[in-house]
């Protein structure tokens, strides 16, 4: 199985290729806004089960958990409009928020549209997101930083992203863009597009190579992930 593992990543300002930790580090110095009064969060998210997923985001304090739930949906989760949820403290933010959902076991619920980010985060908080309730993709949220400067464009800017692990295709040596996998997690093929077509395993669910801890499941196929570098 042809594979480089690796959890580094590159910078989105500058393209300097550093790990995890050290990029925290490196994007302070690096993300220079200058004077003004914009106030900004700088955020880690992590896959929950698997932290080879990483980004570093930077997010203005005036934005809601709802944009923030966007620009999560757009990178690495969107398959087919299923609910998501935020989980800070003991609070539970929810979009289109409905009365029935109030069950037994279900604390209280709040509407992530309406909630700005500095009334919920400060610097350390963890915290996660939940989207999809039946095959749920599950990502860890750490509020590493707070500053302020110039006003960016946008309310939530990628940083920093972990590299796309690269597979090659198991019958001709190109790079792969498909996995076939059989009824285990561990029986699986990388082919290119040309092998695909020819590749005719019935048994076989296949999916898109993607830069997600949603990779495989639903229906995902990364196709609102606009953010690759390069
Ligand atoms: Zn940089
Ligand atoms: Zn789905
Ligand atoms: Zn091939």
């Amino acid at each position: 199985m042809a594979r480089t593992t690796s959890t580094k990543g590159r910078c989105y300002i500058c393209k300097k290729e550093l790990g995890k930790g050290a990029m925290k580090t490196h994007l302070l110095k690096c993300n220079n806004l200058g004077e003004g009064k914009t106030n900004y969060f700088m955020i880690k998210v992590e896959g929950f089960y698997n932290k080879d997923y990483w980004l570093y985001i930077q997010v203005k304090e005036s934005a809601t958990l709802s944009d923030l739930d966007s620009f999560l949906r757009d990178i690495w989760l969107e398959c087919c409009g299923h609910l998501s949820a935020f989980k800070i403290g003991d609070a539970l933010y929810e979009d289109n928020i409905d009365d029935s959902n109030f069950g037994l076991f279900r604390r209280e619920v709040k509407d992530m549209s309406k909630t700005k980010l500095k009334d919920v985060f400060s610097i350390g908080r963890v915290f996660k997101h939940d989207y999809d309730f039946g095959s749920t993709t599950t990502l860890k949220l750490e509020v590493v930083a707070q500053y302020s400067g110039i006003a960016t464009k946008d309310k939530v800017t990628l940083l920093a992203r972990n590299n796309m692990q690269e597979y090659t295709c198991e019958k001709c040596g190109e790079k792969a863009t498909y996995i076939a996998m059989g009824s285990e997690w561990s029986d699986y093929t990388p082919l290119c597009e040309k092998c695909m077509e020819e590749y005719d395993d019935e048994e076989c669910y296949v999916m898109n190579i993607t830069n997600s801890p949603r990779m495989g499941v639903c229906g995902y196929s990364g196709e609102n992930d606009i953010y690759q570098l390069d």
